[in-house]
């Protein structure tokens, strides 16, 4: 079996900095704005639970959320920034292999370890009480998967190991095609057009059919949802 990959999510990373730098934040609703638009572009679980929509123009829904103590923050990408550098700092301490992705993403080589899921407990631990950051993580062997585990990770108490492909294929049985990584409602739709309706029928699907009526992007996401990595793979 391939090497293990895990991918490392802060959670609600803008809201979750804001926090950290004002405690009275803690509990509330918080959402990030964006500096040009007023757009929401983070939001802490409590305002996901108000309901409070990504992208939504903060003008328009002030008064309905205003009563529920949200409380507004307009963003501040150079103390996101330096708080992204402290996490992939603290994360290179634990692998050789590490590729950022986003501003609050990376992904880590894991070869060689006995017991990723207790590995996995470590760093988000390690995170957590380094930088008060609180992270998800999912583990699989390729980085489609990866996410899909990161998902469920985010559902559940932060780590989810899937390198079985019993453990694969419940996984992929809990999500929708547009919840896998780089499909959009466009892709999704072309998707049901061939009789693909889900990310199981996605994994399962006929690589001629896929490459034919598709693209190779959707040919190779498929086989690496049965668990292969590209054959180019930088972590492998
Ligand atoms: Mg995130």
């Amino acid at each position: 079996m391939s090497d293990p990959i895990a991918l490392v999510d802060c959670n609600n990373f803008y809201a979750s900095c804001e926090r950290l730098f004002d405690p009275r934040l803690r509990g509330r609703p918080v959402v990030v704005l964006s500096n040009n638009h007023g757009c929401v572009i983070a939001r802490s679980n409590e305002a996901k639970a108000l309901g409070i929509e990504m992208t939504a123009p903060w003008h328009l829904i002030k008064q309905k959320f205003a009563k529920e103590g949200v409380v507004v923050r307009s963003s501040n990408y150079t103390m996101y920034g330096d708080m992204s550098r402290r996490v992939m700092r603290i994360l290179s301490t634990f692998t050789p292999n590490l590729e950022i992705y986003s501003i609050d993403e990376a992904f880590l080589g894991l070869r060689g370890l006995k017991d990723v899921e207790r590995h996995a407990y470590t760093i988000r631990d390690t995170i957590l009480q380094w930088t008060g950051l609180p992270v998800s993580i999912g583990i699989a062997p390729t980085k489609s998967l990866a996410k899909v585990a990161n998902r469920l990770a985010k559902k559940g108490n932060g780590v989810q190991v899937l390198v079985t492909p019993e453990a694969q294929i419940a996984a992929l049985k809990q999500l929708q095609l547009t919840e896998l990584w780089g499909v959009a409602e466009r892709m999704a739709k072309r998707l049901a057009a061939i009789g693909i309706a889900t990310p199981l029928d996605l994994r399962d699907a006929d690589p001629h059919i896929l490459r034919q009526h598709t693209s190779v992007v959707m040919e190779r996401m498929s086989r690496e949802l049965q668990g292969h990595p590209p054959a180019s793979a930088s972590l492998r």
